[in-house]
């Protein structure tokens, strides 16, 4: 019974830089271009070819720290791991092992209400691609991707299912995503996860084997692999078997993992400190720089959107979603002095709307936030209806068109001049003596006739709001 048993999960993390350059040379990390045309000597492993650190990453390392409250260390060391493989010509890797830039940090589950631990993050260089061409059955080497910097987020075993390993996965994505270190994208690898996945009796406290599941390039795909993969150790387990420690590839089109290889040890990767560069050294100043420079998170601006614009969850989530998004809702909300959800709804409706069918970024759209909140200001003291303000923001949006010049030149404008409206409700009122007759005998529904005659006479532009209210007064006699 899977019920006997509790599962216990922890990811490791890599995440692609946001760099132009490589982490140890000069050359680009551009994705898709021509194979092994971004590479240099170093990349290369080229013997007498020497690593120098790109600063940039060492900016970003510390920033993510920062924004998932680790500690930052001041001295951390590069190391050697060494493996063979065709895709990693050096026949080492650099990374981080015994001194990682950043430890002890956490992430809060919403959902799930518990933290999750981050246990390190280091950096570490990428390997490059062996490309298995079937037709002529060879395996193509392409090393564009080699020294293409990586920071490795590994969590503590805290998550114990599925739906609590993906919550995390979005949510640190969310982080990386917003403070402008990695584009967050799962499909082309720049985003990757590995889960280690065990499954103990309930009420232990003795961690059971776990496997390593690679190959999980999608939300989707994780919480299938994690879910199958706690179903297999739950039935080996019950047929009195042992979990045997290994590394498993998930196979989406039969959804089932498989063994790829015996976990190896520490001691396989034969590791020691990186003899071609010195001791990693950060000063309390970069770290205080970096710290000023950090956005407000993607999880505390909900919050405040909950708790100070009074918006739904939902609403929260919509229009934090995208920074520039949520940055041009906050300018024309200033802007517009009207409530947060009158803003919030526009944005989830219209702006969305055309900024998704034009392809325009929220932070070159050409109306600016005067001319918006001039447009809601508009609507709210019913100069014109709804209807017709979306059809002034459509100019707006394409042109950069004044409101109030849309509103003249299309004669949008809705009629709440009382007095030109008496005239038009008095003449109808005379000119029917039935209908009135039925109304004050309790036939309200004739209401709606006059709103229809007093919107023909006015060709559709009165305001039904004023109307509605002289109309009743008046034929109430
Ligand atoms: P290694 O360095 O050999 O990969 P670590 O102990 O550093 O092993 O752990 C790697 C990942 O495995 C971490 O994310 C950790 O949380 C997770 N992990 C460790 N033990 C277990 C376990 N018993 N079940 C599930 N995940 C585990
Ligand atoms: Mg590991």
């Amino acid at each position: 019974m899977i019920s006997d048993f509790q599962p216990v999960i922890g990811l490791e993390v890599h995440a692609q830089l946001l760099t132009t350059s490589k982490l140890f040379s000069t050359a680009g990390t551009t994705f898709g271009a021509e194979p092994n045309t971004h590479t240099t000597p170093v990349c290369l492993g080229f013997p007498g070819a020497l690593p120098v650190l790109n600063a940039r990453v060492v900016e970003l390392a510390i920033r993510t720290g920062l924004a998932l409250e680790c500690r930052v260390n001041e001295k951390s060391e590069w190391s050697r791991k060494h493996y063979f493989y065709p895709d990693s010509p050096k026949g080492y890797q650099i990374t981080q092992y015994e001194f990682p830039i950043c430890e002890w940090g956490g992430v809060t589950l919403e959902l799930a209400g518990k933290r999750v631990r981050i246990r390190r993050i280091h950096i570490e260089e990428d390997a490059g691609k062996s490309v298995h061409d079937a037709a002529d059955g060879l395996t193509l080497v392409d090393l564009n991707r080699v020294g293409t910097p990586l920071l490795e987020i590994v969590s503590e075993p805290d998550l114990r299912s599925a739906d609590e390993a993906v919550e995390y996965l979005k949510i640190l994505r969310d982080v990386l995503v917003s403070i402008g270190v990695n584009d967050g994208n799962l499909e082309e690898g720049s985003f990757r996860c590995d889960a280690n996945v065990s499954v103990m009796r309930k009420g232990s406290e003795v961690y059971g084997t776990r496997c390593e599941l690679k190959n999980l390039n999608s939300f989707r795909n994780i919480k299938l692999a994690i879910d199958t993969e706690i179903a297999r150790h739950v039935d080996v387990l019950e047929g009195g078997g042992t979990i045997a420690q290994e590394t498993r590839l998930f196979d989406v089109n039969r959804g089932e993992t498989r063994s790829m290889r015996s976990k190896e040890d520490a001691q396989d990767y034969r590791y020691f400190p990186e003899p071609d560069l010195p001791l990693l050294l950060v000063t309390p100043e970069e770290i205080a720089r970096a710290k000023a420079t950090l956005p407000e998170l993607p999880q505390a601006k909900r919050r405040r959107y909950v708790e100070r614009l009074k918006l739904t969850e939902y609403d929260a989530g919509v229009l934090t979603a995208e920074r520039g998004f949520s940055e041009l809702f906050e300018r024309c909300q200033a802007a517009a002095g009207v409530e947060p959800k009158k803003v919030a709804n526009w944005f989830i409706g219209e702006v969305s709307r055309l900024l998704n069918e034009s392809g325009v970024k929220p932070g070159e759209v050409k109306f600016s936030p005067a001319q918006f909140a001039a447009l809601l200001m508009a609507i709210d003291a019913g100069t014109i209806s709804q209807n017709a303000g979306k059809e002034v923001f459509g100019e707006m949006f394409h042109s950069g068109a004044e409101p109030a010049e849309v509103i003249a030149r299309k004669g949008l404008a809705q009629v709440s001049d009382t007095g030109a409206l008496e005239k038009v409700i008095d003449e109808l009122i005379a000119a029917n003596p039935p209908n009135v007759a039925a109304y004050r005998a309790g036939k309200v529904q004739v209401l709606g006739f006059f709103v229809g005659q007093v919107m023909k006479a006015l060709k559709g532009k009165g305001n039904p709001k004023v109307i509605n209210e002289l109309l009743e007064q008046k034929l109430k006699g």
